[in-house]
């Protein structure tokens, strides 16, 4: 597939190329390598004058990894692993940029870079299906295929702050340290800034500095590195085996083989999560803070456990109380900001010449010629250090003038926020990758794995096209909008939406507030980028000369949190509930809803009894702790008729009760097969007309009922809606029907669609219609709601159904049908949800929204205003 002439000039200065990589980097320097091994001209266009992309910039004193070096490594030549020894546990800036050019010269890479050569813009040639790519040396370059190896964290932030250009001193940015480096010797020094780079450089600049005057906008989590040498234990479980070693970090979350606990931090007793915490503390590893427990990055309560952990340690080392205070990060979770290791940073803030200005109190007004004015003060500096940051993931990529099919600019098109198919690609932009793109785990992870992964995504893409003679590849918009839902749906579960971070784009005035990149992890990034490739490049259109070829469609249609509980059940090899008796289905019911966390705290719980069509019924009321009295919700339960009890649906009562503020009165209605048709819909209706009449006495608002079920619970639910009109009482306000049964027929697109893998399956369902009807009995409305001749003058409804549900369809068409009656009906289907995700309270957190509007619906039934 060489473009025309292969590598050389060609004529009037230009020349032909299969792949231009832009970035001498780690990534640009390993594709250079791997498209070279695969006969590929390829050139790497560099703006420094070597090798290093962020190493080669940043060389500000104390730059060094925060992710052991042993990690941040290579790990395509296995010659390397044997051959380089790291002198310390972190390598220094110096040592990675020897490493780096180590690399360029074993493998004689420095002859394909062009160095001191910016590239001002690469275009779209769809009649050639070429780039052209321009560069400040003038000439151009025509090439098959494009490739931004440019980095995450490469353009610095432009200055943002008033009169930053007016001050005579000398001022540097951390991002674009001088290569002479710079003398601090009796200097006044002003730090702007208390990131990564700047909690790694104010300690050494403390060593030479006559006075260090550092100004935080936000504090920042950080804990000791405990730098030394290479960790003993490290080395020899990396020694045992690299290939072992590096395979593991392959296929971790962080690209680090760590251990992933299994408990939650409010799992374990206080002294339990304390030690835990210290060791962490004690272990100088960057990731092992927020790996302590599973739910530390999901749960607010539990995060701010490990917050307080490492406020207190900073309050224990600075020993003014106002700095130490100042120095304690609380605006935002612990690791929504990227987190810190260091040496001796909050130490640094006991000597008597550094001082810490707090801009929450004290803001910068103006950089002025001889120092800096914040609101109340004035400081006079020699020099000033911009630690401000980056243009993070999307702005070196931008910064190129980068024009797709079209004329459309890649700037425009991510006007936005960044649109990418795995991070790798973007609809529009034929024959373009970006690596460590937005929508990558990235930042997220050890880059160096990450980096490797796309190398040889792309490199083994590229080679695969000319293998089948194809020419061009283009993700579809359809695989690529479905790709950044995937990505946001899982940010969306995370606490990371809630700090103003460079990962949001927060911290560059008017960038859009998107989270930048995937936080499902290496594992499943890498699990999902080979599962593309397996079915023939799902979501990529290509061409060639036999013609356009596409295999469309979407790659993760699972919400991530209930892919995730999918992936664990299928591990526990769990026997099929309709392989059971109904006494073994019902056990089995018992042990898995003994395992799940408890849901919320209400204001009271009772139990009691109530009278059945045929006898006693055991209830279970929830009472909100908001003064009452409160209306009242009747609930009724899943499990098909066969099992479930008020035990069973407990967490999702209790969410409804906290979240609706009424009552919740959960009724154990009998089951089948002992009591089959129409037992459970005639206790249904029983209950709630005992509940109306006794609504005084439970503490509720006589007249002010509702019904609520999931399952079979909102086939009950439904039908007793209906009992109610045709008895003409008791009055009820409105209906929640939470992926309700509603109609026999087992042969709708959505049985056969989710017939199998999502729990609730097609065989399953048809267990318990047999357990619970006679073939001919349900037809009866009774039993299937749907088949009602009449549906008009039924409360207001909120019917809830799930993409990947077999009973979604009939729920869709009870909504409709309820609707076409004219009932006051609103359906919410469930993108990416199974028929089991909405109850599943503090489990599947993606569910907790639409729980939410479940709430507000009954609120809204029982007149409350609501905001939309
Ligand atoms: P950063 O984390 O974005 O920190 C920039 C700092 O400057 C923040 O404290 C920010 O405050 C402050 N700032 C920005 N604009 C400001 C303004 N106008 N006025 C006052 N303060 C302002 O940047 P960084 O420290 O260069 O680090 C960026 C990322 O690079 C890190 O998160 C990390 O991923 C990577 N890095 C890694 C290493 C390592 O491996 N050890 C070292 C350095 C960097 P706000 O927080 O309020 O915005």
């Amino acid at each position: 597939m060489a473009a025309q002439n292969g590598s050389g000039n060609g004529e009037h200065g230009a020349r032909d190329l299969d792949v231009v990589v832009v970035g001498a980097g780690f990534s640009g320097l390993y594709l250079l390598h791997r498209l070279r091994g695969l006969g590929f001209s390829a050139k790497v266009l560099e703006s420094a004058d070597d090798v290093g992309g962020t190493w080669y910039w940043n060389r500000y004193p104390g730059a060094r990894c925060d992710i052991e070096s042993i990690d941040y490594s290579y790990s395509f030549d296995p010659e390397l692993e044997t051959e380089w020894h790291w002198s310390e546990r972190y390598a220094t800036q110096p040592e990675i940029l020897r490493y780096l050019g180590h690399v360029a010269d074993k493998h004689d890479l420095r002859r394909d870079i062009e160095f001191s050569t910016r590239v001002v813009s690469a275009r779209w040639d769809d009649a050639a299906s070429l780039w052209h790519v321009r560069t400040d040396r003038g000439g151009e370059i025509r090439c098959r295929f494009y490739v931004m190896a440019t980095g995450c964290l490469s353009l610095p932030k432009t200055p943002d702050i008033e009169g930053a250009d007016r001050f005579r001193g000398a001022s540097y940015y951390t991002g674009r340290w001088p290569h002479e480096g710079v003398d601090f010797t009796g200097k006044r020094v002003g730090v702007i800034g208390t990131g990564s780079s700047a909690v790694q450089s104010i300690p050494i600049i403390a060593q030479q500095a006559a006075q260090l005057t550092v100004f935080q906008r936000t504090p920042n989590f950080s804990r000791p590195a405990h730098n030394g040498p290479v960790s003993p234990a490290k080395k020899a479980r990396f020694d045992a085996d690299p290939a072992a070693y590096r395979e593991a970090a392959r296929w971790s979350g962080a690209g680090v083989p760590l251990e992933i606990p299994l408990e939650g931090a409010l799992q374990v007793s206080a002294e339990e999560r304390e030690a835990r915490y210290e060791a962490a503390y004690a272990s100088g590893d960057l990731l092992a803070a927020g790996s302590t427990f599973a739910d530390l990055l999901s749960n607010r309560a539990a995060n701010e456990t490990l917050c307080e952990f490492l406020r207190n340690k900073i309050r224990s080392i600075v020993r003014d109380p106002e700095t130490a205070e100042a120095l304690c990060p609380k605006d935002h979770p612990y690791g929504t900001k990227r987190p810190c290791i260091d040496t001796n940073y909050f130490e640094t803030y006991n000597l008597p010449h550094v001082r810490l200005v707090d801009l929450r109190k004290d803001p910068i007004t103006t950089i002025t010629e001889t120092g800096i004015d914040t609101a109340a003060r004035s400081f006079e500096f020699d020099i000033i250090v911009f630690a401000t940051g980056f243009d993070a993931m999307t702005g070196a990529i931008v910064a190129v003038d980068i024009t797709g099919r079209g004329g459309q600019e890649l700037a425009d098109k991510w006007a936005h926020g960044p649109v990418t198919y795995l991070g790798l690609t973007t609809h529009g932009f034929p024959n373009f990758f970006m690596l460590t793109g937005p929508g990558s785990p990235s930042v997220l992870s050890n880059m160096a794995v990450s980096i490797e992964q796309h190398v040889d995504w792309v490199s083994d893409c590229i080679a695969s096209m000319r293998d089948q003679d194809l020419t061009v590849i283009e993700p579809t918009a359809t695989a690529e909008a479905a790709w950044v839902q995937h990505v946001n749906d899982y940010g969306d579960i995370t606490l990371f939406p809630l700090a103003n971070s460079w990962y949001m784009g927060a911290n560059v005035p008017g960038k859009p507030r998107v989270f930048l990149p995937y936080i499902g992890g290496v594992d499943r990034y890498r699990k999902a980028c080979d599962e593309v490739v397996e079915q023939d490049y799902l979501g990529f259109a290509f061409e060639g000369p036999g013609g356009p070829r596409c295999h469309d469609g979407v790659i993760r249609r699972l919400q991530p949190d209930v892919a995730i509980l999918l992936e664990t059940m299928a591990t526990l090899d769990l026997p099929t509930m309709e392989s059971m008796s109904p006494e073994e289905a019902r056990a089995f019911s018992v042990a898995m809803s003994a395992e799940r966390p408890p849901g919320p705290d209400v204001g009271e719980i009772v139990d009691a009894t109530l009278p059945g069509a045929a006898g006693e019924l055991a209830y279970r009321l929830y009472r909100p702790a908001s003064p009452g009295p409160h209306p009242i919700v009747a609930y009724f339960h899943g499990g098909g008729w066969v099992f479930g009890s008020v035990d069973s649906d407990d967490p999702f009562c209790r969410d409804l009760c906290v979240r609706s503020d009424a009552i919740v009165v959960s009724v154990d209605y009998r089951h089948a097969p002992e009591a089959p048709f129409p037992a459970a819909a005639d206790d249904g209706f029983a209950a709630v007309r005992w509940i109306a009449a006794n609504a005084e006495a439970l503490g509720g608002e006589p007249g002010r009922l509702a019904v609520c079920g999931w399952s079979a619970g909102g086939n009950i639910a439904a039908v007793v809606c209906r009992l109610a009109r045709d008895a003409g009482g008791p009055r009820i306000d409105g209906q929640v029907l939470v992926t309700p049964v509603t109609d026999c027929d087992l042969t709708r697109p959505s049985y056969v669609e989710n017939a199998d893998g999502y729990i609730l399956t097609a065989p399953l369902m048809r267990w318990f219609w047999d357990h619970y009807a006679d073939p001919a009995e349900r037809t009866d409305p009774k039993a299937s709601p749907l088949r009602a001749a009449d549906l008009s003058r039924l409360p207001p409804a909120l019917v809830v159904t799930c993409e990947f549900d077999p009973l979604r369809d009939e729920g869709t068409a009870y909504a409709e049908a309820m609707a076409a009656a004219g009932v006051e009906v609103r359906h919410r289907p469930c993108r990416g949800h199974i028929h089991t995700s909405l109850t599943a309270v503090d489990m599947i957190l993606s569910g907790a929204p639409i729980r939410e509007e479940m709430g507000g619906a009954l609120r809204r039934f029982f007149g409350a205003s609501v905001p939309a």
